[in-house]
C-alpha cells in the first residue's frame, strides 16, 4: 500500500519554490505525473509532501523572441507538437514529441518532466542538447542558467539543488538557417528508445555549415555529445556533408558512445545504430536545408 503524503498547489513560481525550500527532499514536484505514477506504483516515491506545477500558468508557454525561443516547463508534449510551425527547432521538437507516449499521455507529460526526471532515453534530450538549449533554474534566491548537457548529471540525477525549479528550456537564436533532426530506434510506437541520435546544422549566410551540433541518447547515463562529429560537419557544405561526411559523422558518434549492454539491447547494437541514425540525421538535415535554399 502507498502511504499517504500531503497534497500542495502553489499557484505561482515562487510559492513553488518556497515549498520546495521548506520540504527540501521530503517534497517532489508533480508536473504531468506520468513518471511519478509510475515510481508510486513500484513503490519507489517516499515524500511527504506533493507540489503540483499544474495550477501555475506562468510556467506553460513556447514563445519565439527575436529568434530564440523559451519553452516553459508545464508546456506539454502536446504544446509542442502544436508549436511545431514557428521555426526550425520546433518542427524537430514536434516531430519528437509525436514520438513520445500516446497521444493522450502526450497532453499532460510535460517537457520540465522529460528534462526533470533524466531518463537516460528520454526523448527529448537528445535533440533539445543538438539544438544547444540552456536549463533556466528557479531557486530561492534567483534564477541561474546552464547548458543542458551540465543539468544532466546521471540516470534520474540533475543539478536541481534543493528549492530549485526547472523554469524553463532556452534555445538561443541561430545566425543563419538551421535544420535538426531526431532519429531513434525503439521496440513499437510507444515504447522508450533503445538508442537515439539528434543532429542539428546551422548555415553561416550561404550554403556552408557554420556549427554542428549532434547528440546520443540510450547509450550511456546521460546524453552524450559528439564533439568528432561536430568537428567533421563544421566548415563543410551541403554538398560535402550529403556526401561522404554524413557516414564520418556516424562513424565519430560510434566510438563517441561509451554504449551499455542491458536488458533492452547489447552494446554492440547500439554502437552500430549510433552511426546509423547520425548519418541518417545528417542527411535528413542537408535535405531540408536544400529545400530551404
Ligand atoms: C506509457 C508511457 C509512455 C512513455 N513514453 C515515453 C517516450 O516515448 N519517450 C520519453 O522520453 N518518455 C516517455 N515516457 C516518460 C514520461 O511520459 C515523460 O518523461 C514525460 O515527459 C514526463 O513528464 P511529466 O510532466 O509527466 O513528469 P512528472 O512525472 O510529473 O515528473 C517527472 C520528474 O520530474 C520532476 N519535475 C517535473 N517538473 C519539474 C520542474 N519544473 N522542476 C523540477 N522538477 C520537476 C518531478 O518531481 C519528477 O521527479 C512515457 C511514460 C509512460 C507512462
Amino acid at each position: 500500500m502507498t502511504r499517504s503524503f500531503e497534497y500542495l498547489r502553489p499557484d505561482s513560481i515562487e510559492e513553488a519554490v518556497a515549498m520546495k525550500a521548506e520540504y527540501g527532499d521530503r517534497a517532489r514536484f508533480w508536473a504531468g505525473g506520468t513518471d511519478m505514477m509510475l515510481l508510486f506504483k513500484r513503490k519507489k516515491l517516499d515524500l511527504d509532501f506533493c507540489i503540483d506545477l499544474s495550477h501555475i500558468a506562468d510556467l506553460r508557454y513556447i514563445d519565439e523572441e527575436d529568434g530564440a525561443l523559451r519553452i516553459g516547463a508545464m508546456a506539454t508534449l502536446d504544446d509542442l507538437d502544436r508549436a511545431s510551425g514557428i521555426n526550425a527547432a520546433t518542427a524537430a521538437l514536434g516531430e519528437t514529441s509525436r514520438m513520445m507516449c500516446t497521444k493522450q499521455s502526450r497532453t499532460i507529460a510535460t517537457v520540465g518532466g522529460n528534462m526533470c526526471h533524466a531518463s537516460p532515453s528520454a526523448d527529448l534530450s537528445p535533440p533539445l542538447t543538438a539544438l544547444g538549449a540552456q536549463a533556466v533554474i528557479q531557486g530561492p534566491s534567483g534564477e541561474r542558467s546552464l547548458p543542458l548537457e551540465q543539468f544532466h548529471k546521471g540516470v534520474n540525477q540533475t543539478d536541481l539543488g534543493d528549492g530549485e525549479l526547472l523554469k524553463e528550456i532556452f534555445i538561443p537564436k541561430a545566425s543563419g538557417r538551421i535544420a535538426a533532426s531526431y532519429n531513434r530506434v525503439a521496440r513499437t510506437v510507444v515504447d522508450i528508445a533503445l538508442v537515439s541520435s539528434a543532429v542539428c546544422l546551422r548555415l553561416d549566410d550561404g550554403d556552408n555549415i557554420e556549427s554542428a551540433g549532434v547528440a546520443l541518447g540510450a547509450v550511456a547515463p546521460n546524453v552524450v555529445r559528439v564533439s568528432g562529429a561536430e568537428g567533421v560537419l563544421s566548415g563543410a557544405t551541403l554538398e560535402q556533408a550529403a556526401n561522404g561526411l554524413a557516414q564520418k559523422a556516424g562513424a565519430e558518434s560510434a566510438s563517441a558512445a561509451r554504449a551499455i549492454s542491458d536488458i533492452r539491447a547489447s552494446k554492440e547494437y547500439r554502437t552500430d545504430m549510433t552511426a546509423v541514425l547520425t548519418a541518417r540525421g545528417v542527411q535528413k538535415c542537408v535535405e531540408n536545408l536544400k529545400g530551404l535554399s
